[in-house]
């Protein structure tokens, strides 16, 4: 749901969108075999293919998206559930009855799509083995422990809407302590009911990433391994958490599949987000970009509510059936947004391998294999069409990323 997902993806601790370049294929080599590393000639055809349909469907997502919540508007069953949820006498429970039928329409009416999506297409292509039961389990709980948590954002919105005319402005300044609650509650709390996280048992590779934190200055920090491969055989690593609760974070699958110096180049790379405060800042773009979405959204949305009134069945902001109208208005400006925010978060990729290269001082060649492995076990484009990259894309292509650490002489060591 629009306004508190966009934080969480604009964290860039998240390295989701990690992206590679091809390797060079012996022609002479069998196509029949599906060697994830170097990338066989079938699998170089999957990445492709992959590759144009997770373009594909980055539109097809957000235009169900919009289409489920204006069908609940247009049904009048947004206003027929706030009815509905009335017989809560207490406010702030009939508030939790509507959001979780909100959510709960809004999931069955995607849940078509999202099985296509997450569970036959991740299986499609090797990235899966889990059973359909196993994957529908772990949606199960996503949808449960977000049915708990939107209660707060919604009721503040609620409260901000009735009281003041800049609720737009107050909103998104309350939000900022909202978000970093989760920024540090979710590694404590929430990630653990999906993976394992296990001290690291391959000691040696503790001491490096321990010594390279010491260096960079990160104390206190635990290093833990997930067993990230239940879901995904997809390679990732991040630096989260805040305070007491920070912590680096390893997948198995890159235990497994990378050499220690590339996994110190990994990890220097994230460690470089944590030191360049890159959690703060993605927090800060993110609430400066929910103000002026909600801030268009409050130039047009009443009289829109206005003139649909006799569809949605009710006539204002202040009535809390208008939810899934407001998310509509911060899904499409926010879409429309992406461009600027993910040209934030590329720039601090880009520091971040900077910042990479230099504390681990490694060597060129296998910066450049860590981001080649990184393409071929997750099947992600090295050079994506440039309006692709420009709209999309939280990380600069691969193809720049290893032309950069190709041609950049990292900073002598001070030491
Ligand atoms: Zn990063």
């Amino acid at each position: 749901l629009g306004v508190v997902g966009f934080a969480q993806e604009s964290i860039p601790d998240a390295d989701s969108a990690a992206v590679g370049i091809p390797v060079q294929q012996e022609m002479t080599g069998s196509s029949a075999d599906s060697s994830l590393y170097p990338l066989s000639a079938e699998r170089q055809e999957q990445l492709h293919a992959y590759s144009q349909f997770t373009d594909l469907w980055r539109f097809v997502s957000f235009f169900v998206g919009i289409g489920s919540l204006l069908l609940i508007l247009f049904t009048g069953l947004s206003a027929r559930f706030r009815s509905w949820a009335q017989f809560g006498r207490k406010k702030i429970f009939s508030y939790w009855i509507f959001v979780i039928l909100i959510l709960l329409t809004d999931y069955l009416i995607n849940l078509p799509f999202s099985i296509y999506r997450s569970f036959f297409v991740e299986h499609d292509y090797g990235f899966s083995n889990q059973t359909f039961g196993q994957w529908f389990g772990e949606d199960l709980l996503n949808l449960g422990i977000t049915a708990l948590i939107a209660i707060i954002p919604m009721a503040f919105f609620y409260w901000l809407v009735g009281s003041f005319r800049r609720w737009w402005l107050w909103f998104s300044l309350g939000m900022f302590p909202v978000m970093v609650f989760f920024v540090v509650i979710a590694p404590v709390f929430i990630s653990p009911l999906f993976n394992d996280y296990t001290k690291l048992t391959d000691k040696q590779l503790e001491s490096r990433i321990l010594s390279l934190a010491d260096k960079a200055g990160i104390e206190g920090s635990d290093v833990f391994e997930v067993n990230a491969s239940k879901q995904s055989s997809k390679v990732n690593a991040y630096v989260t958490g805040l305070f007491g609760t920070k912590r680096i974070v390893l997948y198995d699958t890159l235990i497994k599949h990378f050499t220690y110096d590339e996994i110190g180049f990994v990890m220097g790379h994230e460690m470089g987000h944590y030191v360049m405060n890159h959690v703060w800042w993605g927090l800060s773009i993110a609430i400066v970009f929910v103000a002026l979405a909600l801030w268009l959204t409050n130039q047009s949305i009443r009289s829109v509510i206005r003139k649909f009134s006799g569809r949605f069945g009710f006539d204002k902001l202040e009535d809390i059936a208008s939810l899934p109208l407001v998310l509509v208005y911060a899904s499409v400006i926010l879409f429309v947004l992406q461009p600027i925010t993910n040209g934030a978060s590329r720039h601090m990729e880009h520091q971040s391998d900077i910042y990479g290269m230099d504390i681990t001082g490694v060597s060129s060649d296998d910066a450049a294999r860590a981001f080649d492995k990184l393409s071929a076990y997750n099947l992600s484009d090295p050079d994506p069409n440039p309006i692709i990259e420009f709209w999309f894309s939280s990380h600069p292509s691969l193809k720049k990323r290893i032309e950069f650490v190709r041609s950049y002489r990292p900073m002598p060591d001070p030491n």
